[in-house]
């Protein structure tokens, strides 16, 4: 096998959560352009038109999935209407995410159970059932999206931190249970990406000056950075990695 072949994802199908903007638009196309046929999910079709249209122009397929992953009794349909689709899901790239900030005793239990249900419980019910089509074929990918909150605590988003602390050990467990079925679980950690979710912190020069401080490579990143380490762990090459949580973070966890 050469080098070039070993990350080619060539006749792979990718099913991308949170594909409509931000890092899930990052990796969506990063995998096309390393030959994988996407599956884009976001809660409306008219919010994945752009992405669709952008793999498209790269020459390999894009089918949209709307789907609002906060109602998880929808999810069995999503993976059977992908799976319909394309006969398989080889790469599942979950991303879908979202946060609500307010202080610990003053948080909304529906913000908890909303963020929880889209960022910890989706993944769950996803990767359980895309996960059971992979081990009966020998073999898979699943990258999950976690974060530096699957390290430290945050402020003021005890939901957020709770469910990507979760999305850690849910990769660690799944890794666990199915690398001797031949199926790969990994995950990214992004660190402060410019999109929508941290246009707050970006457009305050105060936490902006406190992060640079913090970011050895001197910038945020942006969802294009995502696409390498995703098409790296969604490929032949990464093949005896499992559970693993790559940070990609400009060396914020290095500081
Ligand atoms: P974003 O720009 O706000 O995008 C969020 C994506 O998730 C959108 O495509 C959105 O689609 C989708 N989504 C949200 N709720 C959904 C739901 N109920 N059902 C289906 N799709 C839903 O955020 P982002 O920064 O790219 O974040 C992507 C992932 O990276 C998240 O898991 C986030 O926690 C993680 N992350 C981000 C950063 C960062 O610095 N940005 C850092 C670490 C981790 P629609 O709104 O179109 O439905």
């Amino acid at each position: 096998m050469t080098i070039s072949s070993l990350f080619s994802l060539d006749e792979q199908v990718a099913l991308v959560t949170g594909a409509s903007r931000g890092i899930g638009k990052g990796i969506a196309v990063g995998l096309a352009g390393a030959g994988a046929n996407l599956a884009l999910v976001a809660r409306s079709e008219s919010t994945l038109i752009e992405t669709q249209q952008e793999i498209q122009a790269i020459g390999v397929q894009a089918k949209i999935f709307p789907c609002d992953l906060s109602q998880t009794e929808v999810i069995s349909d999503l993976v059977e209407a992908v799976s319909a689709a394309y006969g398989r899901i080889d790469i599942l790239v979950n991303n879908a995410g979202t946060t609500h900030r307010d202080s610990a005793v003053d948080f909304p239990e529906e913000r908890w159970d909303d963020v929880v249900r889209v960022n910890l419980k989706s993944v769950w019910l996803l990767s359980q059932q895309v996960g059971r089509g992979m081990i009966q074929r020998g073999g898979g990918k699943i990258i999950n999206i976690a974060s530096l909150l699957s390290f430290s605590g945050g402020i003021r988003t005890a939901a957020y931190a709770a469910s990507k602390g979760g999305i850690a050990q849910l990769t660690k467990a799944l890794a666990n249970e199915w690398a001797p079925k031949g199926v790969n679980v990994n995950a990214i950690a992004p660190g402060y990406i410019k999109t929508d979710m941290t246009s707050a912190i970006l457009n305050d020069p105060v936490r902006v000056a406190e992060f640079m401080d913090r970011i050895p490579a001197g910038q945020f990143g942006t969802p294009d950075d995502m696409a390498g380490a995703a098409v790296f762990l969604a490929s032949e090459a990464a093949s005896y990695i499992h559970g693993h949580i790559l940070t990609v973070d400009g060396g914020w966890m290095a500081r």
